[in-house]
């Protein structure tokens, strides 16, 4: 069949089992994820995002699947471990808890998560899929997709033409890929931005990550190599533009006032990014012959980490659904990837969601249940464990399996 561009779908070498749009974290781990199983594969990338400041903190199964695709060495050499979370109140509430602390040995791990920046990681995930025989990336921007007896086209900006059997959106929280695919999705933004910024300081961070609970958002500094360390600082939209429009040495003085100067003086290194806050959610993660991964499917404030993680576990479960499918897009093995999916993604969007509302709420009832939970924090241990396991994700023990967590070993100790 001759198409209109002159391109011939049984012969070019533009026919792919898998064609990915978006070059991000996700698309790009995503690749390499599916690489083992000798699909074509082609990861169409604008160019790459600039650095802003923002890293992402990664949980233990996160950690293994990038050791997995390689990079292991990266995340040693250029990641901070996160040794010790600290959650401070500093929402002026009248119920005001004590600060509570948390060790990652309480879980017998050596660290919760190691802390990377962005464009770090952005550029080893790059480094990896250049060396790939099998994976093309190409520098283009997808326009439309359409489906066919076998498969699906892909158009791009260019007006090239790819053919796949599986279309993969990685294209973020705006994904025109998945709105191409008639695929719903709900945004709720919220009143809150996130600003992003790196400090050397003069004080050592020690491996501890500490989160101020302000009324308008959490203010969290995160370790990384040596004396610095990155900040996320959710706040209202108008104080976030003040707060953007300040010079480097001013925004530096009100991080440590901010900071009550934990980390002795800060000195702001780089450029700031300033990203509005939403709530991303989808009627489906997939549809005929494509998935959604990464923020095209989810997307929530930065509470807890969990987006990349999130999505670097579409990542794993895309690869094990596709496992023995030699057609990667047959319906069986996008059904399956969605069923995986779709629990961990609604609980996790939904703890967040219900965090950050909390926060926010000026009503004392809620201040009082968010006071009383910290406090329960700071004091019953199998609560404690149980909340350090939900923000490391999914559990899973030694030879495997998925471990009983905290709270269900107490509750079963309790029936007993
Ligand atoms: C302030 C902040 C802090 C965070 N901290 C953490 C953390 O500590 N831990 C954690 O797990 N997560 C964290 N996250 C979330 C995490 O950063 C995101 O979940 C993750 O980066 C999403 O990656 P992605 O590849 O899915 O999407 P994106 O990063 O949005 O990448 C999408 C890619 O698609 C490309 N693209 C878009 N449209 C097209 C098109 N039409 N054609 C081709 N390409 C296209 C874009 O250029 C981009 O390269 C944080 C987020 C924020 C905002």
């Amino acid at each position: 069949m001759q198409t209109e561009t002159g391109f011939d779908p049984q012969t070019a070498a533009d026919d792919f089992d898998i064609v990915i749009i978006g070059g991000g974290l996700t698309g790009q781990a995503a690749a390499l994820a599916l690489s083992d199983a000798d699909y074509k594969i082609a990861v169409v990338s604008g160019p790459p995002a600039s650095s802003d400041g923002r890293t992402v903190a990664l949980m233990p199964e996160a950690q293994s699947l990038l050791r997995d695709l390689g990079l292991g060495a990266l995340l040693e050499s250029q990641g901070a471990p996160l040794v010790r979370l600290r959650l401070i109140d500093d929402s002026g509430s009248l119920f005001r808890p004590p600060s509570t602390l948390f060790h990652a040995h309480e879980l017998g791990l050596e660290a919760f998560a190691i802390n990377i920046e962005n464009h770090r990681l952005d550029a080893g995930l790059h480094e990896k899929l250049a060396s790939q025989p099998h994976i093309s990336v190409i520098s283009d921007r997808f326009d439309c997709t359409a489906t066919h007896s076998e498969g699906r086209s892909v158009t791009l900006a260019s007006g090239r033409i790819l053919t796949t059997r599986l279309l993969v959106a990685a294209d973020g929280r705006q994904s025109q890929t998945r709105n191409a695919l008639g695929i719903r999705s709900e945004v709720k933004p919220y009143d809150q931005v996130a600003i992003t910024a790196i400090f050397d300081h003069s004080r050592p961070h020690d491996d501890c990550s500490t989160e101020f609970h302000t009324r308008a958002g959490p203010f969290t500094l995160v370790p990384l190599p040596d004396q610095r360390s990155s900040l996320v600082w959710l706040t209202k939209p108008a104080q976030g533009q003040e707060l953007s429009a300040l010079s480097d040495a001013a925004f530096s003085e009100v991080c440590e006032r901010q900071a009550q100067s934990i980390l002795g003086k800060m000195q702001v290194t780089g450029k700031r990014g300033l990203i509005p806050m939403a709530r991303l959610q989808v009627e489906a993660l997939s549809t005929e012959r494509a998935v959604l991964v990464g923020d095209a499917g989810h997307a929530f404030p930065p509470i807890g980490a969990q987006g990349l993680n999130l999505g670097l576990r579409d990542a794993a479960d895309l690869a094990a659904s596709l496992k023995g499918h030699a057609d990667p897009g047959h319906s069986l093995a996008c059904q399956d990837y969605g069923q995986r999916r779709k629990t961990d993604i609604a609980l996790r969007s939904q703890g967040v969601d219900m965090l950050n509302r909390s926060l926010l709420s000026p009503y004392l009832p809620v201040d009082f249940l968010r006071g009383a939970g910290m406090l329960a924090l700071s004091s019953i241990r199998p609560l404690r464990r149980f909340i350090m396991e939900q923000g490391i994700g999914r559990p899973v023990s030694q030879d495997g399996s998925r471990s009983q967590n905290g709270l269900q070993r107490f509750l079963s100790r309790k029936s007993s």
